[in-house]
């Protein structure tokens, strides 16, 4: 069976003073239809350069897919014109953001927009497009639909906002969503209400999810599987109950002790020392987590760990595991 979304050694650069850097490097991954990836790793990790390389939604001119595969639906869509790629974007695949307010027009009301991705997609008419814009606002928990579809962005709070994102994401009963940090900028309450619609979404209309967030606690709430970045590379991945029991990368562990905890609210738990490497210094042999790994062994430097499955469906890249040394194997340290 073909999978929904398979991506192969992609190598996604930007242009930084003439020269070309890897931001995602050589990442593979599938996606099946029906399930939630959840995509972790601090900003600057290569997450969402990943979704805008899926969507082929990379600034022009800085940066560009040098390698590897897109394939969705076993089609190749690396090679798609922009004409083909406005087929598939909204309809097949479509992605929310953080602020939905950079995302929704200022000037047009909801329902206008809304119902403009219908009509780019479907032939509708005007009537049936307001009728099922006010059925999608009912579907993401917006009671009082009547009156939002004559309502502007600013008129509504950020949680409602982010309704509104989801409802235009679904309108076409998309396969694919990407969810890039959609809750990040909400409160928690509203925050939690969020991941419980994508939740509720997801199982109407057995779409697959891609949820990239910087934040594992969001992870442990909706996700089926989940994939750590780090510096454009995955470093873990596995089922997300087996990732919570047992995380296996020393940087994986350290996002684990920054998920905030609901009754240390104030303290700022340990965020990890240092930042990611800028795409210019990037380590160029052995271990890019090298000079932040509280781990980290002389050989690190040297040698490049290679992700492979340290346990049965359960992948790292870390020279703690004799299997990311050789690249096979299941010999835990
Ligand atoms: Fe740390 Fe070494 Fe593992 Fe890299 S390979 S994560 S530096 S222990
Ligand atoms: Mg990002």
């Amino acid at each position: 069976k073909v999978p929904l979304l398979e991506i192969k050694n992609l190598e996604t650069a930007f242009k930084i003073d003439g020269n070309y850097y890897n931001a995602v490097d050589q990442v593979s991954f599938t996606v099946e239809r029906g399930k939630i990836l959840g995509v972790v790793g601090e900003s600057g990790c290569g997450k969402s350069v990943m979704s805008l390389s899926i969507m082929k939604l990379l600034p022009k001119g800085a940066g560009r897919i040098r390698g590897g595969e897109v394939k969705f639906e076993g089609k190749n869509i690396e090679h798609y014109s922009e004409k083909e790629m406005n087929k598939i974007r909204g309809k097949d695949i479509s992605m929310i953001f953080q602020e939905p307010m950079t995302s929704l027009n200022p000037v047009f009301t909801i329902g206008y927009q809304i119902e403009e991705v219908l009509h780019n997609h479907f032939k509708i008419t005007k009537e049936d497009a307001r009728k099922q814009s006010i059925k999608l606002l009912r579907s993401v928990g917006i009671s009082r639909a009547e009156q939002i579809v004559n309502e502007y962005p600013h008129q509504l709070s950020g949680g409602m906002r982010q309704r509104v994102m989801i409802a235009m994401a679904i309108a076409c009963q998309p396969k694919l969503l990407i969810a890039d940090e959609p809750t990040t900028a909400l409160d928690v309450t509203v925050q939690a209400q969020i991941l419980e619609l994508l939740k509720d979404v997801q199982s109407v209309n057995d779409m697959a999810i891609i949820l990239i967030t910087h934040d594992l606690g969001v992870v442990a709430e909706i996700c089926d599987e989940v994939m750590v970045m780090y510096a454009g590379e995955i470093v873990e991945r596995s089922d997300v109950r087996s990732l919570f029991k047992a995380p296996k990368h020393p940087y994986t562990r350290l996002l684990m002790d920054s998920i905030p905890k609901m009754d240390v609210e104030e303290e700022k738990l340990g965020s990890i020392k240092g930042i990611v490497p800028s795409l210019k210094d990037m380590p160029r042999t052995g271990c890019k987590f090298a000079n932040r790994c509280p781990k980290a062994m002389p050989e690190c430097t040297e040698l490049k760990p290679v992700l492979a499955e340290a346990e049965k469906g359960h992948e790292v890249s870390c020279l703690l595991y004799e299997s990311s040394k050789t690249g096979e194997g299941t010999n835990v340290t």
